[in-house]
């Protein structure tokens, strides 16, 4: 009778831990399956470490980027294309994180959380996005040897017509992970903006100070602040906003940020996006981060010219861009146009969407007109023909010693080309050296298939 209810409990609690493992199965499966079946080791959808049967993945004129062929990933023929459009494409064999071939995998192998890999063995889903090869390729050839990371979006319907990093490599040869190959800097790096950030600090004046506009500090070659100087390259004597942004005092704008207070920059810089990251398809990007949390005076005039801790991402400043050309609300940067099955059903098509509402329309108008004075009285619009560009330069500090950081961000002021951009070079020197000429470079090209 003893040795009896010994057995029945140990069948009860048998019983138990084999239902409690049942349930976790079950939710395990329904939580992590993805992650389980993207696995490199499952040879469902892999082969020796590589994505086999995927769909392919084309550029807005159909080029193919990436495709199938007897169980083998092949990349476009052309060495320049590959290069350009790694990042976005992603490499089959998962380094890149939030290249399509990874962060979309299950879209292109045409896996289902009910279905699991039943419809894969048919083929996988093709993906077409919106960029241009052609275009990448151009942003590619313009950085040059520099690091960096270039992006063009249509402020009007939210494609993506580039978006390249550099340095990227050739996926069809076996590479060295070295100087970050696999970080697409566009999406997943945050660099210290410099003198563009003096636009945000412009918005909040704008949105919160009534005479703004009129404002003026003073300038010899800087300003001391609780006796410590923040320096500026000339001496700008009296200077209201508008010249002030053009030629990027730093006295003015140092000033401006410790008299707005902490509490205000704080506001406007989570408002126009940063400490929050980025989306674009459901692929999250690096936050761009700026805190203000028991700053000293000095060090909040830095912040307020892009120096101290702020760093800014280059999608979070695109979509920025956006919203200035866009009246204070941005349309939404992306980058998949359709997604199709291997029988032709579209399954997805990208749209436009928008932001919620940064800043007022009056003060996109004014930050507007001050961008397209920055580059008429100061960048020279002779430099970028048939464009009426509107941008900021930023030269970022990074270490002494070190080049600083080459940054032209802006958009063109023009309903039939309506072009937003972000163009960072890294430690390129001034932002009217390098940056400006690879966004006119890049720009021209985009003129023509926008
Ligand atoms: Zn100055």
């Amino acid at each position: 009778m003893k040795q009896m209810s010994i057995r029945a409990l140990s069948l009860i609690a048998f019983t138990v831990v084999f239902v409690i493992g049942i349930f976790s199965l079950t939710y395990l499966s329904m939580t992590r399956g993805d992650d389980w079946t993207s696995f490199p080791a499952n040879r469902h959808i892999y082969k020796d470490g590589v994505m086999v049967n995927a769909g392919d993945i084309t550029d807005r004129f159909g080029t193919v980027l990436a495709t199938t062929e007897n169980g083998q990933r092949i990349f476009n023929d052309d060495y320049y294309t590959r290069l350009s459009t790694l990042h976005a494409v992603g490499d089959f064999n998962g380094f890149i994180k939030t290249g399509l071939a990874t962060a979309k995998w299950d879209k292109l192998t045409g896996y289902n959380k009910i279905t699991g890999l039943y419809d894969a063995k048919k083929g996988g889903n093709n993906i077409k996005m919106t960029i241009s090869a052609d275009l990448n390729t151009v942003a590619l050839k313009a950085l040059g040897n520099y690091s960096g990371a270039v992006g063009v979006y249509n402020y009007k319907t939210g494609e993506m017509l580039c978006m390249v990093s550099s340095p990227s490599y050739d996926p069809n040869e076996k590479n060295e992970e070295t100087d970050g190959i696999y970080i697409n800097r566009f999406l997943s790096s945050s660099y210290p903006p410099g003198s563009t950030f003096k636009v945000v600090t412009t918005i909040a004046a704008l949105e919160t100070l009534p005479d703004a506009e009129s404002r003026e500090y003073d300038c010899d070659y800087g300003t001391y602040v609780d006796g410590e100087l923040i320096s500026c390259m000339s001496k700008h004597h009296t200077v209201n906003l508008r010249d002030a942004l053009a030629k990027s005092c730093n006295a003015y704008f140092s000033q401006l940020a410790i008299d707005l207070g902490a509490d205000t920059m704080q506001k406007y810089a989570d408002k126009l996006g940063f400490n929050t990251p980025a989306e674009i398809d459901g692929i999250t990007a690096k936050a761009g981060t700026v805190d203000l949390d028991k700053i000293r005076k000095v060090d909040l005039g830095w912040a307020g010219m892009g120096q101290y801790t702020d760093l800014a991402n280059p999608l979070q400043y695109l979509t920025l861009m956006g919203a200035i050309a866009g009246g204070g609300k941005a349309a939404k940067p992306y980058m998949i146009d359709s997604i199709t099955t291997v029988e032709g059903i579209e399954i997805y098509r990208g749209g436009v969407s928008y932001t919620e509402r940064m800043f007022s329309e009056s003060t996109a108008t004014a930050v507007h007109a001050m961008m397209r004075n920055c580059v008429t009285s100061n960048y020279g619009d002779y430099r970028f023909p048939d464009l009426n560009v509107c941008a900021k330069t930023g030269t970022a500090e990074v270490d002494q010693g070190v080049t600083p950081h080459s940054w032209f961000v802006g958009f063109v002021e023009n309903n039939d080309c309506p072009l937003a951009f972000v163009v960072v070079a890294e430690n390129a020197g001034a932002g009217v050296g390098v940056a400006r000429t690879v966004a006119n470079k890049v720009l021209q090209a985009a003129k023509q298939i926008v």
